[in-house]
């Protein structure tokens, strides 16, 4: 088959975002002999406008030789060898074109449900471009020829904003089920319209995606929630019933966390616009508070105990299906035990408003909001103290141990 070649000149993308890094190892494999390409997000996100995470380069060299041509690097992989090179400020992926998927071949190995467990053959750039999963992320892009190489229509699909698979999308889902993942993050990123033959493939394989390995659907849910797309993403999820296969929620309950949610990712969304921090610890404690919430509630007469015990519990049943590292789930639970001290003025609130989480956890209180409704006073209460000097705190403090006597 041959590719498409289009000239690069005929998109006119910003050159200046290439990574010198990437451009120079790209040039020192062309200077012995090998190709080597931009591939994936790198030049698919340059044609979209939009600065691509990082380069992923393809060639035809073997990971061991690569590993010989670049003293700062080496070679990593379990299901698939790949190098990394190393530079002071970030590391160049770079992968050999992978074989076509020859169930026959013996260094591909597919399991008896058509799921690929093992592959690590070297094949031809068109092999490598039909084994990959969209459409738009099989474009190969040379920065010094300025070629476009492109055998499955992936410039096509950009144009005209469609998600596609490469193949048959229900084969590719079943080999792949996180490839649905993949999937709703591309079309939440981009704002494209997935293929309907994709859409059928998700209904009737989305199960599958609880047998993948917890740590790669981990590793997919930050990027599809952390990178400035996360409220597109959740609608997308919720569209194709994903969300609650991901995180299931209490069965039958009638409370509805739309409004928790949307809210929820928007502020995601903008705090990265705002160029600030996102933390990991704080996106899973959303993610999971509605459970927390059914079980337990939120009351003055709360057991901490008892809901220690279920913050336990849903942390353990979730990392099932998607991993939750262990440096975050220290965070997590005080972000939910402290929703409680919320609720309990008194002289340790000073303390409170000093401690290393209470930042976190207000901005948590902040969200419960669109869903619990009833919090307005203890938000406007909290707003104040956290604002104030000791002497202002002392002050409000009593003020409030007033109000309660006189309500008595
Ligand atoms: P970004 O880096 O912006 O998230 P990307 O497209 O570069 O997007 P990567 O996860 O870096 O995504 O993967 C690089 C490339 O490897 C992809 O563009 C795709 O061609 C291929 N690829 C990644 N994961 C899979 C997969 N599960 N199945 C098939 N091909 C894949
Ligand atoms: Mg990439």
């Amino acid at each position: 088959m041959n590719p498409e070649i289009f000239s690069a000149n005929k998109f006119n993308f910003e050159t200046d975002s290439l990574s010198k890094n990437a451009l120079s190892v790209i040039s020192r494999l062309h200077k012995k002999k090998f190709k080597a390409y931009i591939v994936g997000g790198g030049i698919r996100d340059l044609i979209e406008g939009i600065i691509p995470k990082d380069f992923d380069i393809v060639t035809d060299c073997e990971p061991k030789q690569i590993r010989k041509l670049f003293k700062n690097s080496r070679i990593i992989g379990r299901r698939f060898k790949l190098v990394h090179i190393t530079f002071p400020n970030e590391v160049i992926e770079v992968t050999t074109f992978r074989s076509g998927e020859d169930p026959q071949s013996d260094s591909i190995q597919i399991n008896d449900k058509g799921r690929i467990i093992r592959d690590n053959k070297w094949g031809t750039q068109e092999e490598d471009a039909l084994r990959r999963d969209l459409t738009i992320n099989s474009i190969y892009y040379d920065p010094f020829s300025e070629e476009i190489v492109d055998y499955t229509g992936g410039i096509k699909d950009l144009e005209n904003k469609k998600i596609k698979l490469i193949g048959d999308a229900e084969k590719r889902i079943v080999e792949d089920p996180v490839r649905i993942l993949r999937v709703i993050r591309f079309a939440a990123k981009l704002n494209f319209e997935i293929d309907l033959e994709i859409k059928n493939a998700i209904t009737k394989h989305k199960n599958q995606l609880l047998e993948m390995s917890s740590a790669r659907i981990y590793e997919e849910i930050i990027k599809m929630f952390l990178t400035g797309h996360a409220q597109k993403t959740y609608q997308l999820l919720q569209e194709y019933d994903l969300f609650d296969l991901l995180f299931p929620h209490i069965e039958n309950s009638k409370e509805d966390f739309n409004e928790f949610y949307e809210n929820a990712f928007k502020n995601t969304d903008q705090r990265i616009e705002e160029n600030k921090k996102l933390n990991t610890g704080f996106l899973f404690a959303t993610l999971l508070w509605p459970k927390i919430y059914l079980k337990s509630g939120i009351s003055e007469r709360i057991k901490y105990k008892s809901f220690y015990r279920n913050i336990a519990s849903v942390l353990q049943k979730q990392q099932n299906i998607t991993a939750i590292p262990r440096r975050y789930s220290s965070f997590i639970r005080d972000i939910w035990m402290n929703q409680i001290r919320f609720k309990k003025m008194s002289k340790k609130s000073i303390n409170f408003t000093n401690s290393m989480r209470f930042r976190a956890s207000y901005d948590f209180l902040l969200l419960r909001n669109s869903l619990e409704k009833n919090l307005e006073t203890v938000i406007n209460w909290w707003t104040d103290f956290k604002t104030a000097n000791y002497d202002k705190k002392v002050k409000l403090l009593n003020e409030y141990r007033k109000g309660l006597n006189e309500k008595k």
